[in-house]
């Protein structure tokens, strides 16, 4: 065992653990980063946002998902094979583990593998799988990045083949021919679409009455209709009582008394965080109800000297956030300027079509009493998506009716997560719709729905006065 110092020590090596990472090294300080698993980018990189992501680009390019608009050609299930899915994958994950190792090393950053548990609030012991002891680090800062992972419950048989979550659901060996999804979130309703476009008959189950409820209605709405247009069921008010495996499928018996069966399950029924490890109780860090680590808006556990940030913390539960969590906590403890989360971030789902927004929804803005009017364009109003094959999707824009000051972007389609962050910084910088009437656009590009959709909006107001 060897016995070492530091000024802070980061516990998880995901986008959270990464970023704060860096910037407490940048600002002078001797950084550890602990990571359990043999290489660095945690579960983000090898279960989460970059497979899932690789495999929908793979997935578009190899179905030729959005040609088969232009040019007729026979696409059948099977005709790509998980082996040319995983080829992509394993050249991405490859690339971005080195510049993880790349910037570390770049950084002077130690990285120790091993799995972290507080000793006491000064001193982290880590150990083996075999709960051998492998370093005592002493230091008079933490910052806890552990992540989260599949909610799992026991009385599930999952078992890596049928029944899956969305970490083992990387392991499947063939593309199945059917496919229920438990849970109309973003991790469900992302998969759900990817298996629609691979040719696979996916059935998306949820007891709330539509999916992804947290979207802007009308997106929604837009959704859903064309998920069911890429051949995808949804089944809403739905609880399910149990779940086997029968046959080698797939068997779920619902509480209305109702049942469905498939070739694999994917079972994406919410996340918890990664704490069990960490012997929290030896410091008098207590999770809370929902299993997080509460902190307070400068990312401080009751604790002050360790800090928590990333999936560890709840939501938005995004690599996103994550990263400006951990580098807003590395600044704080470092003594560095710094500034409260913001208020207004992008929100990206990457369904099949993508969705991004930012700012408020229109039901929001209802419920706070705004006087607010809305700016739509569609796609098929837009040069762009005729040239490149692909008509689904809009752009909602709502602002205030009299201030004119832009209070939320919801876009739906492709591109959708590029170009929401003009509506992001206009949001930011408090502009009015006619900031969008008043520039001009690339044309012919996607960022063009901004001026139809701000003159769309601003028409309205106008008619009325
Ligand atoms: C299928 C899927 C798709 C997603 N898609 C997106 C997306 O498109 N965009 C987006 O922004 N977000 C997405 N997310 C969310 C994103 O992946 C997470 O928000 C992000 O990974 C959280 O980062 P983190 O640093 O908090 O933790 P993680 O990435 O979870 O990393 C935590 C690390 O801590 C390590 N660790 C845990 N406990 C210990 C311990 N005791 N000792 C040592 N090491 C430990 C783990 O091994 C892990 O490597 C997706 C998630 C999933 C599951």
């Amino acid at each position: 065992m060897e016995e070492i110092s530091a000024d802070v020590v980061i516990i998880g090596s995901g986008p959270a653990g990464q970023k704060a990472a860096i910037q407490a090294s940048k600002a002078g300080k001797k950084v550890i980063v602990v990571e359990r698993q043999n290489e660095p980018g945690g579960n983000c990189l090898f279960s989460g946002t970059i497979p899932s992501k690789t495999l929908r680009e793979a997935i578009i390019d190899l179905t030729r998902f959005h040609e088969r608009n232009f040019y007729s050609f026979d696409y059948h299930i099977g005709d790509v094979t998980i082996s040319a899915l995983n080829n992509r994958l394993q050249k991405v994950i490859e690339e971005e583990k080195n510049m993880v190792d790349r910037q570390f090393k770049k950084n002077n950053i130690r990285l120790l593998t091993g799995t972290a548990r507080f000793e006491n609030p000064h001193m982290l012991i880590l150990v083996d799988p075999d709960y051998r002891l492998l370093y005592q680090i002493q230091s008079p800062y933490f910052i806890i990045a552990t992540g989260s992972k599949p909610r799992n419950p026991n009385n599930i048989p999952f078992d890596n083949e049928v029944i899956l979550d969305s970490t083992t659901l990387l392991s499947l060996n063939k593309v199945p021919k059917t496919l229920l999804v438990l849970g109309g979130g973003i991790i469900g309703s992302e998969y759900a679409s990817f298996f629609a476009a691979l040719g696979t008959e996916v059935t998306i189950i949820d007891k709330k009455d539509h999916i992804l409820p947290m979207l802007d209605a009308e997106i929604g709405i837009h959704l859903q209709t064309a998920l069911t247009d890429i051949g995808l069921r949804f089944f809403g008010n739905k609880e399910p009582e149990t779940i086997s495996k029968v046959e080698n499928r797939a068997v779920v018996k619902f509480k209305d008394g109702t049942s469905l069966e498939a070739d694999a399950l994917l079972y994406a029924l919410g996340r918890t965080a990664n704490v069990d490890a960490l012997h929290l109780e030896n410091i008098g860090i207590q999770i809370n109800e929902k299993g997080y680590i509460p902190v307070n808006a400068l990312f401080q556990t009751v604790l002050p000297q360790i800090y928590a940030v990333g999936d560890v913390i709840g939501g938005p539960c995004l690599a996103s956030t994550s990263m400006e969590q951990g580098r807003l906590a590395a600044r704080h403890l470092c003594g560095a300027q710094t500034h409260h989360f913001p208020s207004f971030y992008p929100v990206g789902i990457y369904t099949i079509p993508e969705i991004s927004c930012c700012g408020y929804t229109e039901e929001e803005l209802k419920e706070l009493g705004f006087h607010y009017e809305v700016g739509r364009a569609y796609y098929y109003e837009i040069a762009r998506s005729h040239i490149v094959g692909n008509n689904v999707g809009m752009f909602k824009i709502l602002f205030h009716a009299e201030t004119l000051e832009i209070l939320g972007v919801h876009i739906i389609g492709r591109s959708a997560t590029e170009v929401i962050h003009i509506g992001q910084l206009a949001i930011n910088f408090h502009a009015k719709i006619n900031f969008f009437i008043d520039q001009v656009f690339n044309y012919p590009t996607y960022a063009e729905g901004y001026r139809v959709a701000a003159l769309n909006g601003f028409n309205k107001i106008k008619r009325k006065k």
